[in-house]
């Protein structure tokens, strides 16, 4: 491994060492870079790595709020300002019982890359709370947004900071968020926020940016080695925003997508997956996804009971891992291989263990990196942000038209870096390229901040 390198993932374990979750996301970064940085060694006396790694600033803050009970409860909230550079820092929030900072570092950090990615000038952030919104009354949603926002108002702005949605964060949150901000800074500030609702400054397309933008970059990653959607097998994990918008484009381009999950299990429909009704029982009851079961008894219903998800069991051709980190391991990368799977679609976030996309990578299976892949709701939001200041909204065909080309622009950003390197296929390596690239000119020329 290159010396410099070398030198600052030992550091970054040394400071960062119960954060495995962000050792893991620098890491996969680093590794991949390392022929840019030989032919750069003029980055060491700069730090130029340190500086990128080391978030600018990281806030935490206390979030109380009163449940229907009665009961005041607690929880903590983080903003991680990672990197200005290119842009306002932008990034989602999520709202999760497992978040804590080592996931709000990771995800921060992936976010300066997949922003730089778009070609928008947007720098990255991430935010959010243990708060899980499971099970809470519409009342108790409303009441901790307005409590995370009473803190979070400080530290945003539609030129400082620009939040959007993640997991446990959609339209509904995003709406209460947006009317404390405005009621305590007493003025319309339309791109504070990204994901609005469409009738108070929202974008059409926001909500199936990401998923939609997934299956773009993967009908050109196919594209270009000769393959194409129609009549492939799909498995889609979670059941979430990214999942069903994923899905809707997939069946759109006649792909047959016959599994679905949430965090308690997987519905298996050899059928083709009913997706309306996974949109009534995830958007409209905010259900659990073995009700499907109820309408579909010839579905199969898998629990999940282990680290490795009953999902990537299933025989299929493509495997879009849409719910959250590391949920697949090596051992379901090895069955999804076994099962004769052609290619990773990676809606989540840093969705496959290091051992998982080297497995993948080594027996020649495509793999659309997360950086790259999901980028489509960051870039979209980027177009809502856009629109704001126009005070003007575009119609639902031209921010599809953008999400297109931006998705084919970055899928081309990837497999360029990637050939330039003579790393051909490796879209990973070419996605972490093509981004260090981009940001490492803007750091040299913006000097030592
Ligand atoms: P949602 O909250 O809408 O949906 C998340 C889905 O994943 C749910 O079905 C949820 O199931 C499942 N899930 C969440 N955590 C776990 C877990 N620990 N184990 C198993 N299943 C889990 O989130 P999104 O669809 O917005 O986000 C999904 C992923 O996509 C995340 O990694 C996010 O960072 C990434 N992403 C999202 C973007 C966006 O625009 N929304 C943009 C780019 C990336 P359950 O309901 O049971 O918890």
């Amino acid at each position: 491994m290159n010396k410099y390198i070398k030198k600052v993932l030992n550091g970054l374990k040394e400071k960062n060492i119960n954060e495995s979750e962000y050792l893991q996301a620098v890491e996969e970064v680093l590794t991949s870079i390392e022929p840019v940085i030989n032919n750069h060694p003029e980055y060491e006396k700069i730090a130029l790595l340190e500086r990128m790694i080391e978030p600018e600033r990281i806030i935490t803050f206390r979030v109380p709020y009163v449940n229907d009970k009665g009961q005041t409860i607690v929880h903590r909230g983080y903003r991680v300002q990672f990197s200005s550079l290119i842009g306002p820092y932008k990034g989602g929030l999520r709202f999760h019982p497992s978040v804590n900072q080592s996931i709000i570092k990771f995800l921060g950090f992936e976010q300066i890359f997949k922003n730089a990615l778009t070609g928008l000038p947007i720098g990255g952030a991430k935010g959010g709370s243990d708060f899980d919104p499971k099970g809470k009354s519409d009342d108790e949603i409303m009441r901790f947004c307005q409590s995370f926002m009473t803190e979070l108002q400080h530290h945003i702005g539609a030129d400082i900071d620009v939040p959007a949605g993640d997991i446990g964060v959609g339209e509904r949150e995003i709406g209460y968020l947006f009317g404390q901000y405005k009621r305590i800074k007493n003025r319309y500030e339309g791109g504070v926020l990204t994901g609005k609702g469409l009738s108070y400054g929202g974008s059409l397309v926001r909500k199936e940016a990401t998923g939609f933008g997934l299956i773009y970059f993967m009908r050109e990653m196919l594209a270009h080695n000769n393959q194409t959607l129609e009549g492939k097998t799909v498995t889609i994990s979670g059941a979430g925003n990214v999942a069903i918008y994923a899905c809707q484009k997939a069946l759109e381009y006649g792909a047959n997508v016959v599994a679905m999950s949430d965090s308690t299990g997987c519905i298996y429909d050899k059928n083709g997956i009913d997706l309306q009704l996974i949109k009534q029982i995830k958007e409209v009851e905010r259900g659990r996804i073995y009700e499907y079961q109820k309408v579909h008894p010839q579905a199969e219903y898998i629990e999940c009971k282990e680290a490795d998800s009953p999902i990537w069991e299933i025989k299929t051709d493509i495997a879009l891992p849409c719910a959250t980190q590391n949920e697949i391991t090596l051992n379901s990368a090895k069955k999804l291989v076994e099962n004769g799977v052609i290619a990773i679609g990676e809606g989540a976030n840093m969705p496959c263990l290091k051992e998982a996309t080297e497995y993948f990578l080594n027996n020649n299976i495509l793999i659309a990196p997360a950086k790259a892949a999901n980028a489509g709701g960051v870039a979209i939001s980027a177009v809502e942000m856009s629109q704001n200041s126009m005070r003007y909204y575009l119609p639902f065909k031209n921010v599809d038209e953008k999400l297109n080309q931006i998705m084919i622009n970055i899928f081309n950003s990837c497999k360029l870096a990637s050939n330039e390197y003579h790393l051909e296929k490796n879209y990973v390596a070419g996605a972490n390229i093509a981004s260090f690239t981009k940001l490492a000119n803007a750091m040299v020329a913006q000097g030592i901040v």
